[in-house]
């Protein structure tokens, strides 16, 4: 790979790895695996990265992106993967960030995008509900315009860290008439509004990221609505790409399989290694094949995007292909984990704590990554997508 990259490229990827490894430090783990689960630990990293000019790399340059050649944003996100670096969160600077910049009014970028940047707002994603998840569209909380402000009522689920939010992006309904699609928009409403209940929901990792929120008679200016009124499902639309394009965490794949590579590579008791073992490795070469492919599959979206183009039904392949690619490693390491039973794989370091390396409370669950196929829409709709829009059947 380093023959492709220009002497300008190699110096950025120095720049990079002496930042990474300076300011993702011992504090900054601490932090991570601090009581209120991550949220401090990722607020401080943002800031770290805020400070470098570094957070926003998706973001245009005027808005306060990098302005970033796609080699560098490439060599960015391989060298935070490798080192294990988690992602930002991305429901701020990820997902309703680049709905504000394309679509948001003058005052609503002036207001909510520094605070993005800076992580002095931490946002959540209020689009599912209890009767409306793969078809979205079916959504019922409702907004009615009351002089200039809608009165918000209804539920979301399965809202991630929505009791650590300020702020939550909602799709609602404001008409009945026409097609589903054709009555829903976009608000942004403030967490500390009179009405508004967040209710835990515990996951079977004994985790508390998840919630229900409930909007009870909720008051939100017209000016929060992005866009306009009856137009959310096209911003909703833009959102989806963008967050399905992030979920494919090739960078954290790869990593993984190195991983994967050296536990398997130590010998148990004298018996040789499992990496010797035929069936291992070519289990562990498929994956390997299947996640170059991904790997120049997602180039291919990160060029057309570099040009104007949003990444479109491709997002779908890319969420598709990384989440299997993602729970094909971590089947293998749960079947080696099982092989080497007993044996911490490095000083300190358990099997139960290598799939969770920043957490506090690390599980097998995060071994699985089950939850990954069925957020941001789940797999067997983003083959729906794919033979309509890509594959055209
Ligand atoms: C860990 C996690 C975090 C999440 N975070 C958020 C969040 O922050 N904000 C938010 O808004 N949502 C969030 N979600 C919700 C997520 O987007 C939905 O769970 C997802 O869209 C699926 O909807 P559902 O759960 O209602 O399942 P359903 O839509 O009821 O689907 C049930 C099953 O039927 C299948 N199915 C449904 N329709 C079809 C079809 N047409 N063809 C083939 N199969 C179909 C599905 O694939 C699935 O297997 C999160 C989910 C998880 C698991």
């Amino acid at each position: 790979m380093d023959t492709n990259f220009s002497a300008d490229d190699l110096a950025f990827r120095e720049e990079v790895r002496a930042f990474l490894d300076a300011q993702f430090d011992d504090d900054l783990l601490a932090l991570l695996r601090g009581p209120d689960g991550v949220k401090s630990g990722m607020v401080e990293w943002q800031r770290r990265l805020y400070k470098q000019g570094w957070v926003a790399p998706g973001w245009p340059k005027e808005y306060g992106g990098t302005g970033w050649s796609l080699t560098q944003k490439y060599i960015f996100e391989t060298e935070r993967a490798l080192r294990g670096i988690p992602d930002v969160v991305p429901f701020g600077l990820i997902m309703v960030g680049p709905v504000i910049y394309t679509f948001g009014s003058a005052e609503q970028k002036q207001r909510f995008l520094p605070r993005i940047l800076k992580s002095e707002d931490w946002w959540c994603q209020g689009y599912s509900e209890p009767g409306a998840g793969s078809d979205l569209a079916a959504l019922q909380t409702k907004a009615e315009r009351d002089g200039d402000e809608y009165v918000v009522s209804g539920a979301k689920i399965w809202t991630t860290y929505a009791q650590h939010a300020d702020w939550i992006f909602c799709l609602v309904r404001t008409s009945q008439e026409g097609k589903k699609q054709e009555g829903i928009s976009f608000l942004l409403i403030d967490m500390t509004s009179p009405g508004i209940t967040v209710n835990p929901i515990h996951t079977i990792d004994s985790k508390h990221t998840l919630n229900e929120v409930q909007f009870d008679q909720v008051r939100v200016p017209l000016a929060n609505r992005i866009g306009e009124e009856n137009k959310g499902w096209t911003y909703a639309k833009a959102l989806l790409e963008h967050e399905r394009t992030a979920i494919a965490g090739v960078g954290d794949s790869k990593r993984k399989l190195s991983q994967i590579r050296t536990h398997a590579a130590q010998e148990k008791w004298g018996e040789g290694c499992v990496l010797d073992d035929p069936k291992f490795a070519s289990r562990l070469a498929a994956i390997e094949v299947e996640l170059m492919a991904l790997e120049f599959t997602e180039l291919r979206s990160l060029a057309s995007a570099a040009v104007g183009k949003g990444p479109g039904a491709a997002s779908s392949l890319l969420k598709l292909k990384g989440t299997e690619i993602r729970q094909s490693l971590d089947q293998l390491h749960m079947d080696l984990a099982g092989y080497y039973s007993g044996i911490a794989v490095e000083p300190g370091e358990s099997w139960q704590t290598i799939g969770h390396e920043y957490g506090s409370d690390a599980r097998v669950e995060f071994m699985y990554g089950r939850a990954a196929t069925i957020f941001g829409g789940s797999n067997e709709v983003q083959r729906n997508i794919t033979a309509k829009y890509v594959l055209g059947l």
